[in-house]
């Protein structure tokens, strides 16, 4: 079963909107297997964002990032890592998205969602140790999925 992270952004931890953001994930059936509040040192930022190190808003980015904690979520649903990134949205212009219904900016996004399997593999083990990631049966799952579905 896939299995993808989210970070919710200082910006969620500092509006109070983490239920409601988590509760949308809960709503489409997605499993909760992993759940912390995390301080992003330096060298974790770094390693999150090489893709954008280069960029002239990547100090900008750093100070915003570890202005206050984030909340690391590892879910796992069937192709999970594409309904999280449907359900994040991209663009504060895609409504019925998180950043579509509760942001208007592209930097106050609230929340990062891991692009790709080699992403969501490399930043579940950035944000979780092992015995940090719970594996249980979610009883709801037999009324989420069919059979045929996990073929
Ligand atoms: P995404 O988070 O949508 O996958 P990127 O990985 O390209 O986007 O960028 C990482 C983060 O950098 C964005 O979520 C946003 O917080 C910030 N960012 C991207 N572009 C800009 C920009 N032009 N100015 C300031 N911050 C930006």
């Amino acid at each position: 079963m896939e299995q993808t992270l989210i970070l919710l952004k200082p910006d969620a931890v500092q509006r109070g909107i983490l239920g409601q953001i988590i509760t949308r994930f809960e709503q489409k059936g997605l499993k909760l297997i992993g759940l912390k509040m995390v301080k992003l040192s330096d060298t974790v930022l770094r390693e999150h964002y090489a893709h954008v190190a280069e960029e002239p808003f990547f100090e900008e980015l750093a100070s915003f990032m570890s202005s206050s904690p984030v909340l690391a979520i590892c879910l796992e649903g069937i192709g999970a890592i594409e309904v999280v990134r449907n359900i994040s949205g991209t663009s504060p212009d895609q409504f019925g998205t998180i950043r579509g219904d509760f942001s208007v900016s592209s930097q106050r996004n609230l929340i990062h969602s891991s692009d790709s399997p080699e992403s969501a593999l490399a930043e579940i083990r950035r944000f979780f140790k092992e015995d940090e990631l719970f594996d249980y049966d979610k009883d709801e799952w037999k009324h989420v999925y069919a059979e045929s579905d996990k073929k």
